[in-house]
């Protein structure tokens, strides 16, 4: 039996968490913004990690108001909170504190639910977000940080980011893996990931 995760994208409007999803399903980068609604998107991706099959519930939320309206159904038994911002757009970053409220306190043992910090569009120019001043929320959050483009960064590219950010959780999260998960054959395991270098 796969150890399922429910994993939540969350953040302001347009800064790419839809365009991430797409590439993290194999789809190809999208330039034209189209604004996601409630319930439209839960995907669902299958990984092996640390010799665990993990089957992942990919949640896909709208902006700020509509995702208030559902916010308990969004964050009801999440797993992982993957919280975006736009490197370009620095009122995106500051909301990320905002954001932050919205991640519940895990269930025991663990304290918090694993939550990960994503720079999004690295590609442009016109970067007005440091990473170090990233890195220091992420600390201060004790989040982890990540950089991404959804224009330039692969499908391949977005596996091996979410596979680092499935280690780190089940890594952190004994309880997890404690019960009903059946580790996969050490034969099954990608060798390939193994031998990579990530990001
Ligand atoms: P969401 O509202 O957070 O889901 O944002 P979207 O994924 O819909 O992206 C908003 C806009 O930004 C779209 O026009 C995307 O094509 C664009 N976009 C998303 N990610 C990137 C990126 O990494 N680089 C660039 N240059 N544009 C991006
Ligand atoms: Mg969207």
């Amino acid at each position: 039996m796969p150890l399922s995760l429910k994993v939540v994208f969350i953040g302001d409007s347009k800064v790419g968490k839809t365009a991430v999803m797409r590439r993290l399903l194999g789809e190809y980068f999208d330039p034209v913004f189209i604004m996601t609604t409630s319930g439209e998107a839960i995907k669902r991706k299958q990984l092996v990690v640390n010799n665990y099959n993990v089957e992942l519930e990919l949640w896909d939320a709208p902006g700020h108001e509509g995702f208030r309206t559902d916010a308990a159904v969004y964050m009801k038994n999440v797993k992982v909170a993957v919280l975006f911002f736009d490197v370009t757009n620095h009122t995106s970053f500051e909301n990320i504190d905002n954001w932050l409220n919205f991640v519940p306190p895990a269930e025991s043992p663990v304290q918090k639910t694993p939550t990960f910090i994503i720079g999004n569009k690295i590609d442009k120019a016109s970067r007005t977000v440091k990473k170090e001043e990233a890195e220091h929320k992420a600390r201060k959050s004790n989040s982890y940080y990540f950089e991404t483009s959804a224009k330039d960064n692969n499908t391949e590219d977005f596996n091996q980011i979410l596979k680092q950010m499935i280690e780190i959780v089940l890594d952190n999260s004994p309880g997890l893996t404690n019960s009903g998960t059946v580790p996969v054959n050490q034969a099954l395991v990608d060798p390939w990931y193994k031998a990579c270098v990530l990001l």
